[in-house]
């Protein structure tokens, strides 16, 4: 185990102090090696929708290997995928092998256990709808444990996964489909992403959940907030639901900002905007 590793180059904000023990499992054994362990944990997928503290992470950080990246096409339209899986690599797998319902996951830079656990989705599917089984890793038992969707008490970009349970393998159902028809659904989407989202910047995707029937992008424009700044962090100018860090940034600037538009929108809407990303390591 690595000790006081840098994690900013995990995540896609690229900001962030160093974790107090790294573990880069790349086997279940190297899981099992660790026994059953109380301490405070968390797992980092792609990093695609969490922030870390300036000051790190005074714990165990888990990150997943290759081990964990395999994509196995079964019967009846199964796709089953390691944890640390890409999501746009399943959507391209199943695509190749006529399964449709993965398009949607060809935007989104997440893993398949960060999908698992956070419920990632867009365009009206998500991956509490496809779900079929999940084999997590309890950190704290030190035990494999196979769970149904059901046991996971899924609703809008959430489950019931703790911080100490990992998620090393998922299997999906997905319907019949067109490989032709499924690229150029894919490229719509990515089409789709480059005109509306700010490509190419440090960000971690939408940071509030939508409100039920409305946008936090929408309420956050119509305020007129685009391109608010706190230091190197600003609201996209394209996606307001998008906050871009440049060079320089801080995790802090990040929190700060979040604050700032949500105590902003709640006094002058009255509506309370909840992070959708992540924060390891604050209060
Ligand atoms: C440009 C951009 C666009 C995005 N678009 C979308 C979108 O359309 N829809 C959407 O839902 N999200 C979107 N996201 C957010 C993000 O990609 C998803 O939430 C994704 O599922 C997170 O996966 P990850 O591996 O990056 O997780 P991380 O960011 O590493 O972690 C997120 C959470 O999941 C946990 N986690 C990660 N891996 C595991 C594991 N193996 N076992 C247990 N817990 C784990 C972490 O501990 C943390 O709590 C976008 C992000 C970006 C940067």
């Amino acid at each position: 185990m690595a000790e006081f590793v840098d994690l900013a180059p995990f995540t896609t904000y690229k900001v962030g102090g160093p974790a107090r023990w790294l573990l880069n499992a790349e086997t279940l054994t190297d899981l099992e090696s660790l026994g059953p362990y109380p301490g405070p944990v968390v797992v980092i997928g792609r990093g695609s929708n969490l922030v870390v503290a300036d000051d790190g992470f005074p714990g165990l950080v888990i990150r997943l290997g290759n081990e964990f990246s395999l994509i196995a096409i079964g019967p009846d339209r199964v796709v089953t995928a390691g944890a640390n899986a890409p999501l746009p690599a399943v959507a391209r797998a199943a695509a190749k092998a006529s399964i449709g319902g993965f398009s949607w996951m060809v935007g989104v830079p997440g893993s398949v256990g960060g999908a698992v656990r956070m419920n990632a989705g867009c365009f009206g599917s998500d991956t509490a709808s496809m779900v079929k089984t999940v084999s997590v890793w309890d950190v704290r038992s030190g035990e494999r444990v196979e769970k149904l969707p059901s046991a996971l008490d899924y609703s809008y970009r959430m489950s019931n996964l703790a911080a100490h349970e990992v998620v090393v393998e998922a299997s999906f159902v997905g319907s019949s489909g067109d490989t032709k028809d499924l690229e150029t659904e894919m490229r719509t989407i990515t089409r789709w992403r480059r005109d509306h989202q700010p490509g190419g910047t440090h960000n971690a995707g939408s940071v509030f959940k939508n409100p039920a029937d409305d946008a936090a992008g929408r309420i956050i424009d119509d305020l007129g907030l685009k391109g608010t700044r706190l230091g190197k962090v600003s609201v996209s100018t394209k996606h307001a639901n998008f906050f871009v860090a440049e060079p320089g940034a801080t995790a802090s600037d990040i929190r700060g900002l979040v604050d700032l538009v949500a105590s902003t929108v709640h006094d002058r809407t009255g509506i309370q905007l909840v992070p959708e990303m992540v924060f390891v390591g604050f209060d």
